[in-house]
């Protein structure tokens, strides 16, 4: 697992180098993602998810994630979130999502992005054995709740492992009624913090993949794989 993290974290360090820019079309950039991990030797697991027609899923401002890429270009003060999955030959599946800020971005937007990012890294700071699922779901909520932003709840974090999504569900707030299993040294699951700049409710558009954030306003998403070890939490899509 630590090797198919790897080179998820190199298909996103290729895309640092530049390639989220003003102009470029997100179903090109999709293609760039799925000709290097194909050069790799590995699938996209996205690609035909439940039919989900592309290898990376791209969403930008209101769009929270499963934005599904087309001609739609990227612009200037745009946040552009890509969320990846790949698997290596042996079977082993990484799931990692990154918010691009593109150009000059408002700065409660820039807060919102450096917020969500900051509760990726509070939760994989819980992330060590012995604590339980909901530690990782407070710790990360608490980041959110410091700046006031939405903290989207029908989307969840996950175990991954020779699937994409493994049990248990990893919310990212303190569910009362989910599962709330206690970590243990092997398992892998992937933490990955959806916050709203306004309300947390989100909506499915007629796609039937798009989430969107029910008044519009921006939403951030950052994800890693993350191992639990007996030295603490690895993340192995670490970039
Ligand atoms: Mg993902
Ligand atoms: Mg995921």
């Amino acid at each position: 697992m630590a090797d198919a993290g790897r080179k998820l974290a190199e298909v996103f360090l290729r895309l640092r180098d530049g390639e989220v820019a003003p102009g470029v079309r997100t179903i090109d950039l999709d293609r760039k993602i799925e000709s290097w991990i194909k050069g790799m030797g590995c699938v996209p697991s996205f690609k035909g998810y439940h039919g989900f027609p592309a290898s990376a899923c791209i969403s930008i401002n209101e769009e929270v994630v499963h934005g599904i890429p087309g001609n739609r270009r990227i612009e200037e003060g745009d946040i552009v979130g890509i969320d990846i999955g790949l698997i290596i030959p042996e079977g082993w599946h990484s799931d990692s999502a990154e918010t691009f800020l593109v150009g000059e971005v408002d700065s409660e937007v820039q807060e919102l992005c450096r917020t969500t990012q900051a509760g990726l890294q509070a939760g994989i700071e819980a992330a060590v054995a012995g604590n339980r699922i909901a530690d990782i779901g407070r710790a990360v909520e608490a980041k959110a709740r410091e700046k006031g932003f939405g903290v989207v709840e029908q989307l969840v974090g996950h175990g991954i492992g020779t699937s994409l999504h493994e049990d248990p569900q990893v919310p990212n707030f303190e569910s009362m009624t989910m599962p709330n299993p206690k970590l243990e040294v092997g398992m892998v699951i992937a933490i990955e913090p959806m916050f709203n700049l306004g309300t947390k409710e989100i909506i499915t558009l007629p796609d039937e993949w798009t989430v969107v954030t029910a008044d519009g306003k921006p939403s951030a998403h950052y994800e890693h794989t993350v191992a639990i070890t007996a030295d603490g939490p690895r993340i192995l899509t670490a970039r």
